[in-house]
């Protein structure tokens, strides 16, 4: 374990209005106001980010689902990571299974890490396969990933990064990987990356899983599978379980 948990909310296309937004914010921070020892952050809507950044002023991060990699112009609904930084947002989820589902690449997402970092955001990138077959092939994807996302970044960039290892099939399906797979592919990912960089540097990588976290897994997930932390997505929109999720990382 590198540092504290980080376990981030990322809220989807949820809530509906911004009053539950609101509350829901106000939620997350009154349960959290003791947990001392995780880094927690949720990543509403866009949309949302300006009143929910204005409640969660103190231990509680204010995250993005996405940000473009130009900082302006001719990108029609398009938001930057300058804008971004200037309302808060600390953290932003890169290359989602979800977004790359709409067509992003991997090239789009290097090019998303290195505007982030160039923002001091902390870049989120996930990672994951569709299908685990039998052979294990799905471990090539996941090193193909990994290698992308941190093309051209020197060691001291890479270990801003966070790795959230999201197989596609656990999200959103109620179905999550165990916790042996999941250490499996933590021991797997720090191989990787310690072949694209030195020991020591892969060693401060942050590593995270997400897929169907509940509060009623999350420990076991925790104990045994090796990561860092959690992205969670359902589970979030639900102030009580959530907590009970970031709980289960502190022993
Ligand atoms: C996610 O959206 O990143 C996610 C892990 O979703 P869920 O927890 O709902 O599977």
């Amino acid at each position: 374990m590198k540092q504290s948990p980080l376990i981030i909310g990322n809220w989807k296309l949820n809530p509906g209005t911004s009053v539950e937004a609101k509350d829901l914010a106000q939620a997350v921070k009154k349960l959290s106001a003791k947990i001392e020892k995780a880094t927690v952050v949720v990543a509403p809507p866009f949309i949302f980010i300006p009143e929910v950044s204005k409640i969660l002023t103190g231990k509680v991060g204010v995250g993005a689902q996405d940000v473009h990699y130009e900082e302006r112009g001719a990108v029609t609904g398009e938001i930057g990571a300058g804008m971004l930084s200037g309302f808060g947002v600390t953290h932003v989820i890169i290359g989602h299974s979800e977004r790359r589902a709409l067509g992003e690449t991997d090239e789009m997402v290097s090019k998303k890490v290195h505007a982030a970092l160039k923002r001091k955001l902390t870049p989120v990138v996930c990672v994951g396969e569709r299908v685990r077959d039998k052979e294990g092939r799905f471990y090539h994807d996941i090193a193909a990933q990994v290698k992308y996302l941190m093309k051209g970044l020197p060691p001291v960039a890479m270990t801003r990064v966070v790795i959230a290892y999201e197989p596609i099939w656990a999200i959103g399906t109620g179905a999550t990987a165990t916790a042996e797979d999941v250490k499996e592919m933590q021991l797997f990912i720090m191989s990787t990356l310690t072949k694209i960089t030195d020991r020591k540097t892969a060693a401060r990588v942050r590593l995270l899983y997400g897929g169907s976290v509940k509060a009623s897994n999350a420990k076991e997930l925790h104990d045994n599978g090796g990561m860092d932390g959690f992205l969670v997505g359902g589970a979030s929109l639900d102030a009580n379980e959530f907590i009970t999720i970031i709980k289960s990382t502190l022993n």
